[in-house]
């Protein structure tokens, strides 16, 4: 069984975008017991689906990824990938500003992102500016996914081979562009990664959905695949 993690913000906010700090220390600490292997999204997908694995990853490159879930992913030796939203690096998650619910909190600037990047953190790509992609004509979809590129680029020295849908928005206009741009790109459909998964659509489970004790270590149990398949629904209606 294989599954993109998903998460955005570590913090005590309660918010639909934040895991709180004591669900991702347990979260760490089953990743990190042998129970399944943690690779990058290239390695999850070139795994057979028989075999327990799990790519992590992190939306938007909040500074508390620096501060909270880094050193405790490098301490265990676990791979992540940050999705980066190329002109906020340095700013604010301003794109959220409308959400009450949501905090506003600072994003890494270029520095922090060099850094992770030479301690063994992936960067992708979220975009030039979290723009919901299913609105914009094709050649500002272009502006954002091949703008991001050459940005990450420049100020990492990394070129971004994957990429997240803000918002998890895509239509088959935005896939396109992407599928040309990126290797991967991943949704937020709440679905584990199966055989058949296309690269340019690949699905993803939210962190913020396992932050019950236990819940993420029912992996492999028909407890956990009831849950995904609910949470599918759900989300879908
Ligand atoms: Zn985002």
């Amino acid at each position: 069984m294989r599954a993109i993690l998903m998460y955005h913000s570590i913090d005590t906010s309660g918010s639909t975008v934040s895991c709180h700090p004591d669900a991702f220390d347990r979260h760490v600490r089953w990743l990190s017991s042998g129970r399944v292997e943690v690779t990058s999204i290239e390695g999850l997908l070139a795994l057979p689906s028989s075999v327990d694995a799990v790519a992590i990853t992190f939306d938007d490159g909040f500074v508390n990824f620096r501060d909270i879930a880094a050193p405790r992913l490098l301490a265990n030796g676990l791979t992540s990938t940050v999705f980066v939203v190329s002109e906020q690096a340095g700013r604010t998650n301003a794109w959220d500003r409308r959400e009450p619910d949501i905090p506003q909190q600072p994003l890494l600037d270029w520095p922090a992102l060099a850094r992770l990047r030479e301690q063994g953190v992936m960067l992708g790509s979220h975009s030039r500016t979290h723009a919901n992609l299913t609105t914009l004509s094709r050649a500002r979809i272009e502006e954002e996914l091949c703008g991001s590129v050459e940005i990450i680029e420049r100020e990492t020295g990394a070129r971004p081979a994957t990429f997240a849908y803000p918002y998890g928005r895509v239509n088959a206009q935005a896939a396109a562009v992407a599928e040309r741009v990126f290797r991967y790109a991943c949704t937020t459909e709440f679905r584990l990664l199966d055989a058949g998964a296309r690269l340019a659509r690949l699905p993803r489970l939210d962190a913020f959905y396992f932050q019950e004790p236990g819940l993420l270590e029912s992996w492999g149990t028909r407890r956990f695949e009831t849950f995904i398949r609910r949470r599918h629904r759900q989300r879908r209606l």
